[in-house]
């Protein structure tokens, strides 16, 4: 990654503390803006001409603002402005209104982060930072879904444990730049004719990626006609749900240049299978892999086993969060691999977690935990921030897993049935709005806005037809 080792450092250093909240103080500003100064030189010199500023939305929608290199000085000491109001946006782009929100009035500060400053291969010209919200006294904002992932890490890492963490990225391309679905290619599903009709496409999303700094593991045709995936090697939880804009946004803009279109809805018609948004973690205590190794069974360790167990009894909240559209859950059904079963099990691609010890071997480094319910309507940062509180929650309570499952969930004797998961957003809701630990770990403002926003996209969609829940919600993420 560019940028990463130069010295641009956001670091955490803060000064004045105001009612428990740290502030950025004078030092902090200019130590900021001269880091913003070295980057706009660099990229200068590298005929850059603006950077492009991202954050998303509590509705998991990537939002922009770009500053010219000779502003990002200023930028990246004092932000640049944007409305509080977007943490009530809807994918319609409506904004809710209520006593939660001040509406038109209030401003907030997007900091660019200068260690994940990236020039972008996929637009000439242009580079990119993934922004942190600040509130006008420069105090970290308490509905920055950035943030909230940052100190989820830093709470971990005060238990002596690190995760490494990866967003696996599927998507659905259309010929054209029309509303409808038009796939891009046939099947058969990950066959190599689907793989030859879109090679240059490939090659191109493959090289902007490895140029824009990201290390992908594999590139290939999925099950449906038009649909692709992409893997990245696994990193800190942070730096993950960074990449997985990065990687979305470069797709996105290698097929425009294509004459196509990259959707990451969760379904694009209404039948067939959909998008996910595969989460792939691992827990680590002094370099050692907690998910290998171990006396559990699967070669889990007690740790290991309760990390993932914290997620597991957890996962109707965390569906708010990683499932949070209405589209979401018409793809998460059985028989889609969407893991839409509340278990967990070896290789098992039906259980919403889906252990994966890695080829004999390759275990200690390999082996991790796949979250499979969860797709590309999320919040990356939401979603990284509440997984890792659900997992360190079941650290504390030293939760054990349930019998892992070792056939399709849907075919179970009664006797042997596993929980379901929610089926609609307002199960979901209602599954966030009662789990303490996570209202702990996100905070009063978050949780109100992801309630508030996932109420008013389902009363959005209450009278319409699955087609138009997924025509009004194709092209949005
Ligand atoms: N496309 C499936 C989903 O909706 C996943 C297929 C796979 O296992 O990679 O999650
Ligand atoms: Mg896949």
């Amino acid at each position: 990654m560019w940028g990463s080792g130069a010295g641009y450092g956001r670091g955490v250093v803060v000064a004045e503390v105001r009612g428990g909240e740290c502030s950025m103080d004078e030092g902090e500003r200019s130590r900021r803006a001269e880091a913003g100064r070295g980057a706009a030189e660099e990229l200068l010199a590298r005929q850059v001409s603006g950077v492009v500023l991202t954050w998303v939305d509590t509705g998991g929608i990537t939002r922009a603002k770009a500053v010219p290199c000779g502003r990002l000085e200023h930028a990246a000491a004092w932000g640049v402005g944007m409305s509080p109001a977007f943490d009530f946006c809807m994918l319609d782009d409506s904004i809710l209104k209520g006593p939660f929100s001040a509406g038109p009035v209030g401003d907030l500060r997007l900091h660019p982060d200068l260690d994940r400053l990236a020039v972008l291969a996929a637009l000439p010209g242009w580079a990119w930072a993934p922004a942190d919200r600040y509130d006008l006294d420069g105090r970290p904002h308490p509905r920055d879904g950035r943030g909230q992932a940052r100190r989820a890490v830093e709470r971990l890492g005060a238990d002596g444990f690190t995760v490494r963490a990866a967003f696996e990225v599927e998507w659905s391309l259309s010929l054209g730049h029309g509303d409808e679905f038009v796939p891009a290619c046939g099947g058969p599903a990950y066959g190599m004719t689907p793989f030859m009709e879109q090679a240059d496409y490939l090659r191109d999303v493959l090289d902007a990626l490895t140029a824009t700094g990201v290390s992908v593991d594999q590139i290939h045709p999925e099950y449906a006609a038009g649909q692709f995936e992409v893997s990245v090697a696994a990193t800190d939880p942070l730096a993950a749900a960074d990449t997985f804009v990065l990687v979305r946004e470069t797709i996105r803009a290698i097929s425009h240049r294509h004459g196509m279109r990259a959707s990451f809805a969760p379904m694009v018609t209404t039948d067939g299978v959909g998008n996910g948004a595969h989460v792939h973690l691992s827990l680590w205590r002094d370099g050692r892999n907690l998910m290998s190794g171990g006396d559990g069974g699967y070669g889990l360790t007690p740790t290991g086993e309760s990390f993932a167990a914290g997620i597991l009894s957890r996962l109707p909240a965390l569906l708010a969060i990683g499932a949070p559209s209405a589209a979401s859950y018409l793809r998460l059904i059985p028989f889609h691999w969407a893991g839409a079963f509340a278990c967990w099990g070896w290789e098992n691609r039906e259980a919403a977690l889906r252990f994966v010890p890695g080829a004999s071997g390759d275990g200690a480094r390999a082996a991790n935990f796949e979250i499979k319910s969860f797709d590309a309507t999320a919040n990356p940062y939401l979603l990284m921030a509440a997984l890792l509180a659900a997992g360190q929650t079941g650290l504390a309570e030293k939760a054990v897993l349930p019998a892992p499952v070792d056939i399709n969930p849907a075919k179970l004797e009664p006797s042997r049935s596993v929980p379901a998961l929610p089926s609609s957003l307002e199960e979901a809701v209602q599954a966030l709005e009662s789990d303490d630990a996570l209202a702990e770990a996100l905070g009063e403002p978050m949780i109100t806005a992801i309630t508030v926003v996932r109420r008013g996209e389902a009363a959005l969609f209450d009278s319409c037809t699955n087609e138009e829940i997924v025509a009004r919600t194709r092209w949005r993420h």
